[in-house]
């Protein structure tokens, strides 16, 4: 499609699968277990966002909503010179908040749609996208209601991604089930259930390889076959 750019992740094995890269105009999700690397490649997509478009990136600055507390500026100064961009600069082109709560969390996307009208953002983050949701509407009773409010953020989120052109990336978790655990392995559902399987024009599941490998497998795409690679993790960012 015209007009819609794809944002290198750092790796070319990773790219490749995915067409190029994490594309603007609609949302990518990313699962998967603790430390397959989803921060991890949400840092990496921040600076590379800001290459020139020859490079793999728009030009552009970034929004990052962090749930977890888990963003760390060091990481985009140390992931900047690898690109050879300056990092304070690189760190200054990355708008950061902390997501107290699910309801914070909604009104940062309202604020959001106004910063963004500036059209010099390219890239939104969350993550975790379920995390404070999972919190807030922990009771059983509690689910349609968690299930109605995280549509109107994804909306949101869908709404932004085409009329600024930006890419929106999303980190989510997997179901913890002990039982389906000990006798298939590892879970690799992903939460939020057809609300965010319905939103996400892109899912990918990420789990731990061998050492530092780690794998992705492409599930969900528009105009992508299915696929799996390997990408790790380095101090200057995601990389073959
Ligand atoms: P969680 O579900 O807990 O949020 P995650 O998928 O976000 O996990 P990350 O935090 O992205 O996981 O990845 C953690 C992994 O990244 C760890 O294996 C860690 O060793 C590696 N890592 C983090 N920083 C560096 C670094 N500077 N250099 C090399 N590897 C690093
Ligand atoms: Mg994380």
């Amino acid at each position: 499609r015209a007009n819609v750019f794809a944002i290198t992740t750092g790796s070319k094995n990773l790219d490749t699968m995915l067409g190029g890269g994490i594309m603007t105009m609609s949302l990518t999700e990313v699962f998967g277990e603790f430390r397959c690397g989803k921060t991890q490649l949400s840092h990496t997509l921040c600076v590379t966002t800001q290459l020139s478009v020859e490079q793999g990136g728009c030009a552009k600055k970034v929004a990052y909503i962090d749930t977890e507390g888990t963003f760390r500026p060091e990481r985009i100064k140390e992931i900047a010179e690898r690109f050879d961009l300056d990092p304070e600069a690189a760190l200054e082109n990355v708008m950061y908040a902390r997501a107290l709560n699910s309801e914070h969390q909604m009104e940062l996307a309202e604020q959001l749609s106004q910063e963004l009208a500036s059209g010099s953002y390219g890239l939104v983050v969350v993550d975790s996208i379920m995390a404070n949701f999972r919190v807030d509407y922990s009771g059983r009773g509690e689910l349609s209601e968690r299930q109605q409010k995280l549509n109107i953020f994804l909306n949101k989120l869908c709404r932004i991604s085409e009329e600024y052109n930006c890419a929106v990336f999303l980190t989510n978790q997997v179901q913890s089930d002990p039982g389906a655990n000990s006798l298939f392995g590892p879970t690799s559902k992903p939460v939020g259930g057809h609300v965010l399987a319905h939103a996400s024009a892109t899912r990918i599941m990420l789990r731990k390889g061998r050492g530092d490998e780690r794998v992705a497998k492409l599930q969900d795409s528009p105009d992508m076959p299915e696929g799996e690679c390997v990408y790790v993790i380095k101090a200057r960012g995601i990389c073959d």
